[in-house]
């Protein structure tokens, strides 16, 4: 199952775009009404609470009278922590168990609200911000909500911050114009993106290859490659040695395929392979068949490693799984932070790069392509190991 985290400044337009993935059949997990849910009458969550703040958060009718619980439980930090003590798990336990219920081949869709502020969006195979400018969002909340403009313009100044939401947005839904214009890109959103993404995930299979066309330097490589990094983190776990951003794409100024190539270290090959499933299960599925970078020492051994590739139809990843049985994973970092400090030799590179892709852009795979490049990459390596050793380089 895909799951994807939907958030959003309040009056961005959340609710209705998270119904637009309903209509097209995402499995709705909603984050508000899950709280409110736990602390319905009759409910353990209910009680807990009575029995923290006393009987006079109950309203006549034996619900929450939430203004009441508001003044007790936000008068000072330990109160607030107790409150959140007592829901959250309970929020965190329901969630988890409508996820669990849900088909093997569904789309989550979870409206969470304080996904930016729980640092919660490594936990997702896609995050998709919704977002619209702040005086649209007061002007939305107070004519159709009915919301005090003070306190409209309150909650908005409590959230996230637009560049907190940037960082960890991989798909920002523009709503600051018509309705149509953003459910247009929602139907987009589906059809082009989820559904083969969740296809390939069941699957295991990763999205097409990709053609060595060179593109300009995007500037947003490096954070496109952290939030995935951020994800490989959490799943790898006491596994992992480290995990980097390498290649092509981790290089300022140089232009490159449209490929993000990452690398998790772990300690043993056999690591790599404990691995597997759950780096599969988190949208990238290893590559079957045996991969190898060449040796740099002058053996005749190829360095095995483990290949998984992104599963995401929109965003070309290669998962280089490397152990530090062999010294690849060092070469990759060695690389990377050699050709970082030479433009020049950036620059070099780049205009052999894109020599070979348009001689192998009519043979349409990248495999020769990436064989005649790695002859220029082996020969810079005596270059960069020069430099690691006069400036005492460490990965
Ligand atoms: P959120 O869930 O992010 O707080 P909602 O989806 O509830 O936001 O939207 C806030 C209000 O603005 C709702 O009344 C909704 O119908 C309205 N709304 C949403 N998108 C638009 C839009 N593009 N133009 C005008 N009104 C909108």
């Amino acid at each position: 199952m895909l799951r994807v985290g939907l958030t959003g400044g309040i009056g961005a337009g959340k609710s209705t775009v998270a119904s637009r993935f309903a209509e097209h059949g995402a499995v709705l997990v909603d984050s508000d009404r899950i709280a409110r849910e736990v602390v319905e009458p009759g409910t353990p969550g209910l009680a807990a609470i009575v029995e923290a703040f006393g009987a006079d958060v109950l309203a006549p009718d034996g619900s929450l009278d939430r203004p009441a619980l508001a003044a007790k439980a936000f008068a000072d930090e330990e109160s607030r922590k107790r409150l959140n003590g007592i829901v959250h798990p309970l929020v965190g336990k329901r969630t988890a168990e409508l996820m669990a219920q849900a088909a093997d081949d569904a789309v989550i869709v979870h409206d969470i609200p304080l996904l930016v502020e729980g640092n919660l969006a490594p936990a997702y195979h896609l995050v998709v911000i919704v977002d619209a400018p702040v005086e649209v969002r007061v002007r939305r909340l107070v004519e159709a909500r009915g919301m005090a403009e003070a306190d409209a313009r309150a909650r908005i100044r409590a959230q996230a911050s637009e560049e907190q939401r940037r960082a960890v947005a991989d798909v920002w839904l523009d709503n600051g114009g018509a309705q149509d214009a953003v459910l247009a890109e929602v139907d987009a959103l589906w059809a082009d993106r989820l559904v083969p993404y969740e296809a390939n995930l069941r699957l295991r299979k990763p999205r097409p290859p990709m053609s060595p066309v060179i593109a300009p330097y995007d500037a947003s490589w490096p954070l496109q490659a952290e939030r995935r990094l951020a994800r490989l983190r959490q799943v790898a776990g006491e596994r992992l040695v480290r995990a980097d951003h390498i290649g092509s794409t981790s290089v300022p100024g140089l232009p490159a395929r449209d490929v993000l190539d990452l690398q998790l270290t772990v300690s043993t090959l056999a690591d790599a392979d404990a691995l597997s499933d759950a780096l599969a299960d988190a949208g990238f599925p290893r590559l079957d068949g045996d991969w190898w970078d060449d040796p740099q020492d002058g053996s005749a051994v190829p360095w095995p490693k483990r290949f998984h590739v992104g599963a995401d139809p929109k965003r070309a990843v290669n998962l280089h799984v490397r152990s530090t049985e062999t010294p690849a994973w060092r070469l990759a970092l060695l690389f990377r932070d050699w050709i970082r400090a030479h433009p020049a030799e950036r620059d070099a590179y780049a205009a052999v790069k894109t020599e070979l892709a348009r001689e192998h852009e009519a043979d349409g795979t990248v495999v020769q392509y990436a064989e005649a490049k790695q002859s220029w990459v082996n020969a810079a390596f005596a270059r960069a190991e020069a430099w690691a050793a006069d400036t005492s380089w460490r990965p």
